[in-house]
């Protein structure tokens, strides 16, 4: 028979998640701050509990998909946590995952900590290629491994606890990158007489063509060599940023989403690295502040 579980918070990814499990045939127990936003899943069979303590103790297995790490901190504050498996897909930083570890360990649970890669509409649909993002206890993973896998598709990054998010913030990171270059590109071609609908699709394809450099990326930073068979070396992208700016110009456009990346590269060149491909940029960023 089928994993019971307690869902801590009802609000949209909650309520997906909750939805996608009792889809399953799970039995399920969903507590939410706001009592009123339950009410929606009790007509569909969970059961609905007054306080969060309540929903703790009716399954060993607990999730909690609330706002921040603050608000998980809040409603598990009177809650009984020995011998419970708390995963927590709740959106945080990886120091806030292993401290949340240290906290709920501290308390006599096992813990996952958890990034989502997927918005609401997307639970219950693995095949839309939502999955999520675990780090921490090993040992729940496997347990719960196939009921974890109902909602999206469930991939384990370490017994790290802070290794989910920093997974998660680095995709997210990755994609704002992206999505600025996105911004800048539809700026370009705003004003002049060309569809957006036309644009997209070659926009698209470039894109997807260009993801592929991450692979090389890995090889070099794995390998240490920046420069061997370089066919776009740093000095002449350098070279054509200028070409980038001086149409944003040309345009009308403000150049603010590209300058910061074009100058990190003009300081990689500047310090003699002109025939390396932008890989050697990766470090030259990481040491740039010291870790917190
Ligand atoms: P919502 O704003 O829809 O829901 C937030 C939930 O947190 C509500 O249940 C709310 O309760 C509860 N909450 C807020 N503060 C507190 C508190 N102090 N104590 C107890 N409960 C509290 O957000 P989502 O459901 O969309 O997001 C939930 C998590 O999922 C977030 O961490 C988010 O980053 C993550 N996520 C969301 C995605 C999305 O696209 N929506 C994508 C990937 C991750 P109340 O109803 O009482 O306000």
């Amino acid at each position: 028979s089928r994993t019971p579980l307690t869902l801590l918070g009802t609000g949209a990814m909650g309520s997906a998640l909750a939805r996608a499990w009792l889809a399953a045939g799970h039995r399920v127990t969903v507590w939410n701050r706001t009592p009123a936003r339950a009410g929606a899943l009790a007509a569909e069979g969970a059961a609905v509990t007054a306080s969060a303590a309540e929903a703790v103790a009716a399954s060993r297995l607990v999730v909690a998909c609330l706002l921040d790490d603050a608000s998980v901190g809040e409603a598990l504050e009177h809650a009984d946590l020995t011998g419970r498996d708390l995963v927590n897909l709740t959106t945080g930083t990886p120091a806030q995952g292993r401290a949340r570890a240290a906290w709920a360990e501290a308390r006599g649970a096992r813990f996952l900590d958890a990034g989502i890669m997927a918005v609401p509409p997307m639970i219950g649909h693995p095949e839309s290629g939502a999955h999520v993002l675990y780090s921490g206890s090993g040992a729940l993973f496997e347990e719960h491994r196939d009921t974890l896998a109902v909602p999206a598709g469930a991939r384990y990054v370490g017994a790290d606890p802070g290794f989910a998010a920093l997974h998660d913030v680095a995709l997210l990171s990755a994609m704002s990158g992206l999505f600025a270059g996105v911004t800048h590109a539809f700026a370009l071609i705003r004003r002049e007489d060309i569809a957006p609908g036309d644009f997209a699709p070659l926009l698209a394809s470039w894109l997807t063509a260009m993801t592929q450099s991450v692979h090389r990326t890995a090889e070099r930073l794995e390998s240490g060599d920046y420069t061997e068979g370089v066919v776009s070396h740093l000095a002449m992208q350098s070279a054509a940023n200028a070409t980038l700016l001086r149409t944003a110009e040309e345009q009308g456009v403000s150049p603010e989403l590209l300058t910061p990346y074009m100058d990190l590269m003009a300081r990689r060149v500047a310090d003699g690295h002109g025939d390396e491909d932008g890989t050697g940029m990766i470090d030259l960023l990481a040491q740039a502040a010291p870790r917190a």
